[in-house]
């Protein structure tokens, strides 16, 4: 449920309807707007609802508590009607501005990854990618360089300036991790892994949660609420497509996901055309859908040599293909910007929808 405080509300009425919350066993979230504060109040209230809603609504400061018809609670929209915005570094996601996420797929070398981190500053990229822990369907693949791999991407980020974002696998890996990257990935195969949701969220970094292979989009926003349910508020969601009957492709590009999620959450949108489509030449074309579809970011694979890649280099683009793409993918985001929105939509329901 929200609790929405009376504009002018003390501090004193605050804290007091804070410590009701609490008394019920029950977790207070705070969203401090330009005129007043909203409590999400999360927990298991179950039967209790009615009571506890009208001993809050009696409370003095108190103007209004409403449930939260939404199963995600922090994630929605309900809660939290501004955009949220992730700053890390010198970049930001979800301010209206287009993030531009590239690297390779695996970090494979040293020479590899700092000549593709080149390429990505070179091209305007905003955030540099590379996994030094690979979740393979095959053992007998390559792995991921570990530990190695995140040294590589440290030295990567000190050299341009980039931030970094790599996969996380392990709850145990949170801190090594967290040492040389600036977002933490978790992947398709650990969307619903809740430990290492709660793990990745009480680290307090910014998380970028992909899309499951198989997972509706409520499943997915209420795994984001796991991690948002930590305290930590920088959450990201991708779109990496979608396992369908459909074979000729990787998975499906879901991209009716992105306006939806704009209208369900206030996460920042980024999607993935490389995963999801798995063929390189169809990256370009699924990367400025995705922009023209309102996504707050692209995240694609690109390699100085695709076909020698150690994994993914059907789907990845050569460097001069993504030096080719990036100021195509700005100048649709700013086409599509200056459109406005629908006007037969209702003001606020989708706050980035075209
Ligand atoms: C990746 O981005 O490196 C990756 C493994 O993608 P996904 O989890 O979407 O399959
Ligand atoms: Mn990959």
């Amino acid at each position: 449920m929200l609790v929405a405080m009376s504009v002018g509300a003390t501090e004193e009425e605050l804290e007091n309807v804070r410590s009701h919350i609490r008394g019920e066993g029950l977790t207070p979230h705070e969203s401090h707007g330009m005129e007043r504060v909203v409590i999400g109040v999360v927990g298991d209230v179950g039967a209790r609802k009615e009571r506890v809603m009208n001993k809050l609504s009696s409370l003095p400061g108190v103007a209004s508590v409403t449930p939260i018809s939404r199963p995600f609670k922090l994630a929605s929209r309900e809660f939290h009607p501004k955009d949220t915005i992730v700053r890390v570094r010198d970049a930001v996601i979800g301010d209206g501005t287009l993030s531009v996420m590239a690297g390779p797929c695996a970090v494979e070398t040293r020479e590899q990854l700092l000549t593709t981190a080149d390429a990505v500053k070179a091209a305007g990229g905003t955030v540099l990618r590379g996994g030094a822990f690979k979740p393979r369907t095959s053992p007998y693949s390559f792995q991921g360089l570990g530990e190695e791999g995140l040294t590589f991407l440290s030295e990567a980020r000190e050299r341009t300036g980039l931030p970094v974002i790599t996969e996380i696998m392990e709850r145990s890996d949170v801190e090594l991790v967290a040492r040389h990257a600036d977002i933490l990935q978790v992947g398709a195969r650990n969307m619903q892994n809740f430990p290492l949701l709660t793990a990745v969220g009480r680290s307090g970094m910014p998380v970028m949660l992909k899309r499951g292979l198989s997972a509706t989009i409520e499943e997915w926003l209420m795994s984001a609420e796991y991690i948002l349910s930590t305290g930590n508020p920088d959450v990201i969601l991708c779109e990496r497509g979608i396992r369908t009957f459909e074979t000729s492709t990787r998975n499906t590009f879901d991209l009716t996901a992105v306006p939806l999620l704009h209208h369900l959450t206030h996460l920042p949108v980024v999607a993935d055309p490389s995963h999801a489509t798995g063929k390189r030449w169809l990256v370009r074309p699924m990367a400025l859908a995705a922009v023209a579809s309102g996504a707050d970011g692209i995240m694609v694979e690109i390699h100085p040599n695709p076909d020698e890649a150690w994994s993914d280099g059907e789907q990845s683009l050569t460097l001069e293909m993504f030096a080719a793409l990036a100021p195509v993918l700005r100048q649709v985001h700013e086409q599509v910007s200056g459109l406005g929105q629908d006007p037969a939509m209702a003001a606020g329901i989708n706050r980035r929808g075209r």
